[in-house]
């Protein structure tokens, strides 16, 4: 008997959710069924170190889709449902879930995300450690800083730099700590990396940079962090935003090709044809870079989900966005997008002291990435100027009198 069109999605965050919508929107008329561990219906993160973190919205607030969506669009959700396994036979395609139950399909998308990487020292396990990558860690992180002494963020990349920002916004004192030189060097390089390392010291972070945390301390709770420079800092909170990996357990037992990542081509189909992926997990090829690139971005997540959900329905749509991000800190709000190298050379358009520029990174004069800082309404001039990829005179790019519509 062969099965009617199934589409299983594995992992109902914002990529899968959206990979389901997508499904929809494309005219799939099979069965679709979204599947994830977790219990709330499927939720957007970023707000989880901003204003859920603080308090200031409601976890309610986060979800991709009203509650009525799933039912209005005949989607089948199984929230707080393991998938176990993947069998990829030809002749048997199923998820395998907890409690012994199979569920055979047809195409399925693989949305599993990423996770927290853990750091390995003594003392990691300490009370008072936090990780911050789900709605249970935000409501929990917010309550210990609204009690803390001192909070300690390990790692100045972009959820330790938000979640010292909304600490010192909740009026925690904050200790930053980090083995760069300055914050979010590893994507904005040095110079940039500066304009935050001082916009969390105006705002009376205390900055530990060039060092490491070799050791927390304590009696059942988080006491002390010990520095690779001897330094001890006292703190009841410790933060730890080192990084995520990508959930490829599944992919990896199911013989799927993955390399940092679930591998993709650029209609996001995976090694095994009818097998998707998207999201953090993915590790896409992407035509503007001639390269796989895996992105860690909710419009990533939410724009890769719609066409990994439409091709698995049976489109042919190639996925050719730019990479692009934002975030939030203090009063500072910015955009980012395309895929610089930290080592780039960077022209600015504005000024850096006032927190109100573009700053384009560039090679050999093609632009590779741009950033406005508290500067609106451009990130799709910046966009068409990535994509032009043509040569262009860094003077120009840095003259305001240079309309940005001249340069894409
Ligand atoms: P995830 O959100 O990781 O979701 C994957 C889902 O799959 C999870 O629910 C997981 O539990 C589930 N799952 C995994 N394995 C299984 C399994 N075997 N069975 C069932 N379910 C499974 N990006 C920005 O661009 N700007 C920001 O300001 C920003 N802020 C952020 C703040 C925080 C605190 C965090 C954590 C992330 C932030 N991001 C931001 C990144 C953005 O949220 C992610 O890129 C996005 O969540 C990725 O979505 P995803 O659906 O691919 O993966």
């Amino acid at each position: 008997m062969t099965l009617d069109p199934t589409l299983v999605v594995v992992g109902a965050s914002l990529a899968g959710a959206k990979a389901a919508e997508g499904a929809r929107t494309a005219g799939f008329d099979g069965r679709v069924v979204l599947v994830g561990d977790e219990r709330e219906l499927p939720y957007e993160r970023p707000p989880l170190s901003k204003a859920v973190l603080r308090g200031e919205a409601a976890p309610e607030t986060t979800r991709v889709h009203d509650d009525g969506f799933y039912a209005g669009h005949d989607i089948e959700l199984l929230m707080g449902r393991t998938v176990e396994g993947l069998d990829l036979h030809p002749d048997k395609r199923q998820v395998r879930l907890d409690g012994n139950e199979t569920l055979p399909f047809t195409t399925a998308v693989l949305a599993t995300g990423a996770e927290p990487r853990r750091l390995d020292i003594p003392g990691a396990d300490l009370g008072g450690v936090h990780y911050l990558r789900d709605l249970g860690d935000a409501g929990r992180l917010g309550d210990a800083i609204r009690n803390a002494r001192r909070v300690a963020v390990i790692g100045a990349g972009w959820i330790g730099s938000e979640v010292a920002a909304s600490a010192r916004q909740m009026g925690a004192d904050v200790v930053l700590v980090d083995p760069a030189p300055v914050p979010l060097r590893r994507v904005l390089g040095d110079e940039m990396g500066e304009v935050f390392r001082r916009l969390h010291a105006d705002n009376g972070v205390e900055l530990r940079l060039s060092n490491g945390v070799v050791q927390l301390r304590g009696h059942g709770v988080v006491e002390q962090v010990v520095l690779r420079d001897g330094g001890i800092e006292a703190a009841d909170v410790v933060v730890i935003g080192v990084g995520v990996t990508p959930r490829v357990e599944l992919a990896v037992e199911a013989g799927l090709h993955v390399d940092d990542g679930i591998v993709v081509d650029d209609h996001l189909e995976s090694s095994v044809p009818g097998v998707f992926a998207a999201g953090d997990v993915a590790s896409a090829r992407h035509a503007h870079y001639d390269r796989r690139l895996r992105v860690e971005h909710w419009s990533n997540a939410l724009n890769q989900g719609l066409a990994a959900g439409a091709n698995a329905a049976g489109g042919r749509e190639s996925y050719t966005r730019l990479p692009y991000f934002f975030s939030d800190q203090y009063d500072l709000g910015m955009e980012y997008v395309g895929h610089g190298d930290p080592g780039d050379a960077v022209a600015v358009r504005g000024s850096l002291a006032a927190r109100e520029f573009i700053a384009f990174w560039h090679r050999d004069g093609v632009v590779t990435a741009a950033m406005n800082v508290n500067t609106w309404d451009v990130v799709e001039d910046l966009k068409a100027i990535v994509a032009a990829g043509r040569p262009l005179d860094p003077d120009r790019l840095a003259d305001p009198a240079v309309a940005l519509t001249e340069l894409a």
